[in-house]
């Protein structure tokens, strides 16, 4: 069977009720039929749940799904997708160890392994997200212990070779950490090319309804037992009502992915030689720099598009504030189509060289094609670069 026909038919077990559609099990603790059988539980003897903080059904539901999509043994869910990332830091590296990492990251990420991380003694080195293999390779040393990059990037879609990636892991013993959210495991399987875990944010395409908040984590067993220790003591646990409505999720996450791409393969087709833009990036637009790259990796080429206005930053605004259907908010991966400006907005605060080490243009506008219908949102483009 396919991976998208298991995960669908993954489900908690029946309760004598006969449901078809899973119930959700909202409840913070477990009973046991006696002390025996407690002590059982807590001697991790028995697969039994103590605490929702640790394990829960309606959880679990979940991450076999995400697992089975991504090709995964193992997982554990988080609140949200920083804490699935934080997690994946601190349970796998201590003092004195070093971070590899590209430095087209999430903003919060990034805020993370240069503000935090080195609180703890756990040093970075930046890499940028065109690097060669041997720069990759140079900035290796005896201390590092992880590889961390997200492919597509954001926000300016650079398409890093998982491949390669996963090769210089095995050669050098890292564990290689791949932030999925950008092309959800319908796009792309980084386990598949070597990675040894994959994170996500899954407030994003995942829930893809813009609701609820929440991460996963998963990957090769040892190093989810770990992150699973990390967590069951530091509480960043994923709810079961955010888990609950992630898991419904998931069975239309294939359908839904098909439409954003298509739909993004679309825009991107139709805007690439508008007068008003210097250029369109899309991973799957033969123009892309690593389109080779993205055609062997990624089965489509993801919801997010990107082009730039020639005018620049006021352009940027304008554009933004001509806009009448597309939302302006600072989500992505939602039913509905979100235009962002990061050099006016989520990247202000860059300077002008560290925005453009990252690929940020003054005129950069990032779009998370929505499921309208393509026509209509391609027209809202149009009239906003056309009003002045
Ligand atoms: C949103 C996002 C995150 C953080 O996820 P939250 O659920 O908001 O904590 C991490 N990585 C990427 C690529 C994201 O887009």
């Amino acid at each position: 069977m396919h991976p998208t026909t298991k995960a669908i038919r993954t489900q908690i077990e029946r309760t004598e009720q006969m449901e078809h559609s899973s119930p959700m099990f909202l409840t913070s603790s477990f009973v046991y039929e006696d002390a025996e059988h407690m002590r059982a539980a807590f001697a991790d003897e028995i697969d039994a749940n103590i605490y929702t903080r640790f394990s829960n059904p309606t959880v679990q539901e979940f991450i076999d799904k995400i697992c089975i999509l991504e090709g995964a043994e193992s997982g554990f869910a988080t609140a949200s997708g920083m804490s699935a990332i934080f997690a994946s830091f601190m349970a796998l590296m201590k003092q004195g160890d070093h971070l590899l990492v590209c430095r087209s990251i999430f903003g919060s990420t990034h805020t993370v392994i240069t503000k935090f991380l080195p609180k703890y003694g756990i040093d970075y080195t930046y890499v940028d997200a065109n690097a060669k293999p041997e720069e990759w390779e140079a900035a290796i040393r005896p201390n590092t212990k992880m590889i961390f990059l997200e492919t597509p990037t954001n926000p300016a879609l650079d398409v890093i070779d998982l491949e390669l990636i996963g090769q210089l892991g095995k050669k050098h013993n890292l564990i290689v950490n791949v932030d999925n959210c950008f092309a959800t495991p319908i796009g792309q399987r980084p386990i598949d090319f070597g990675a040894d875990l994959v994170v996500h944010s899954a407030t994003k395409w995942i829930d893809g309804q813009g609701r609820v908040l929440g991460g996963i984590v998963v990957g090769k067993p040892d190093l989810i037992h770990e992150i699973y220790l990390f967590c069951r003591s530091t509480g960043p646990s994923l709810s079961p009502f955010n888990a609950w409505v992630l898991s419904k999720a998931v069975d239309t996450l294939d359908v839904r992915m098909q439409r954003h791409a298509s739909s993004a393969l679309y825009l991107a087709e139709k805007l690439q030689n508008h007068p008003q833009l210097s250029w369109v990036k899309y991973p799957f637009l033969p123009s892309h720099p690593q389109y080779k790259i993205a055609q062997k990796q990624m089965k489509n080429g993801g919801g997010l598009v990107c082009f730039d206005l020639k005018g620049g930053l006021e352009s940027g605004r304008k554009f933004l504030n001509n806009l009448k259907l597309l939302s302006l908010t600072a989500n992505l991966g939602d039913a509905r189509t979100i235009a962002s400006h990061p050099a006016s907005t989520t990247h202000a605060k860059l300077t002008d060289a560290e925005r453009q080490a990252v690929g940020i243009t003054p005129g950069l506008i990032r779009i998370s094609v929505g499921l309208e219908h393509p026509e209509d949102i391609l027209q809202d483009i149009l009239q906003a670069l056309e009003e002045k």
